[in-house]
């Protein structure tokens, strides 16, 4: 049988009387290939994913809003959602994710059809979640490009399962890529000129906008610099990413989503008082009731508050 062209199939589905809605969206190679990342970056999408630090002007397409947990209310994929679901313990709720093929628009949770595993690139998973607002809009585009129709609740578990071995990944690409990196022993301490590299679980860092890494011996000297950039260096700088060690596990971790114990007084740091920084919020007050202190977000450590009466030099 001859096989009809596209364009007097197209014409066909226009004049049909059958309703258009009612038809299977035509989905052809091009869309299992989307660009994505954006490039260039689109800045009509302002925003940056706190869990890993990526730019929304790139990854829009599988960008997910929420009600605020913690202070935190995006991320730039279901990875980074399940992870900080993980992290704070709290699932997030009225959620909004984003259509993979028109980032301009998000559509509840609820009401979302996902293709799982398909063909398109995702964000931070190998395994994409890509965001459809009708059934037969996804059943199109997983027959052509594959992968799985599911919902929002499925895609957040299966996303949930695999954290813990994708930032083992990821955070090997960072280091690779160097996003993050290791200091090594010639490297000192914005704050106090100590070696970063002998406190393994002490060392921390702010990556900058423009591609600078400064390296800490510890949460004391890194909040202290926050604090009062000039006390240290002459220009201040535009942090991008601040990265720090899980005391749980001793991986680096986004420092923007850890939880920090202050105020302990039975265990110290490199400096003394610190900020211990852990990944799950759980661990976090599982040491606070063990050593003491209690458990804050990042927005709450503030370098008062590590050190009592703290002074800088300058004062
Ligand atoms: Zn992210
Ligand atoms: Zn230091």
């Amino acid at each position: 049988m001859k096989s009809i062209p596209r364009r007097s199939f197209l014409k066909f589905l226009a004049f049909s009387t059958v309703s258009p809605s009612l038809l299977p969206a035509i989905a052809n190679a091009d869309d299992c290939k989307v660009q994505h990342p954006i490039m260039p970056p689109d800045s009509r999408y302002p925003g940056q994913c706190p869990v890993c630090g990526m730019s929304r002007p790139m990854w829009a397409r599988t960008w997910i809003t929420f009600s605020p947990v913690m202070g935190v209310s995006q991320a730039c994929s279901f990875h980074c959602l399940a992870d900080w679901a993980l992290k704070s313990g709290q699932d997030p709720q009225r959620v909004m994710l984003t259509l993979y093929h028109q980032p301009e628009k998000s559509i509840p949770s609820e009401k979302a059809f996902i293709v799982m595993g398909s063909a398109a690139a995702g964000t931070m998973s190998p395994v994409s979640k890509i965001v459809f607002a009708a059934r037969h809009e996804a059943d199109a585009f997983a027959k052509t490009c594959g992968g799985t129709v599911v919902d929002y609740s499925r895609a957040l578990l299966t996303a949930k399962v695999s954290v813990a071995q994708e930032n083992q990944m990821i955070n090997k690409r960072r280091i690779e890529e160097g996003k993050i990196v290791e200091p090594k022993q010639e490297d000192s301490c914005v704050v106090c000129k100590m070696v970063p590299a002998h406190y393994s679980y002490g060392k921390c860092q702010i990556q900058t906008k423009d591609g600078k890494t400064l390296h800490f011996c510890s949460t004391q000297c890194l909040f202290a610099f926050l604090g009062r950039q000039t006390a240290y260096i002459d220009a201040p700088i535009t942090p991008l990413l601040v990265w720090v060690v899980d005391r749980t596990s001793g991986m680096w971790i986004s420092g923007l989503t850890a939880f920090y114990v202050i105020g302990s007084s039975r265990v110290f740091g490199p400096m003394g008082h610190e900020a211990f920084p852990f990944a799950l919020l759980e661990n976090a007050k599982a040491f606070a009731v063990e050593n003491g202190g209690k458990a804050v977000v990042y927005g709450d450590v503030t370098i008062d508050k590590i050190v009592p009466q703290w002074k800088y030099n300058t004062d």
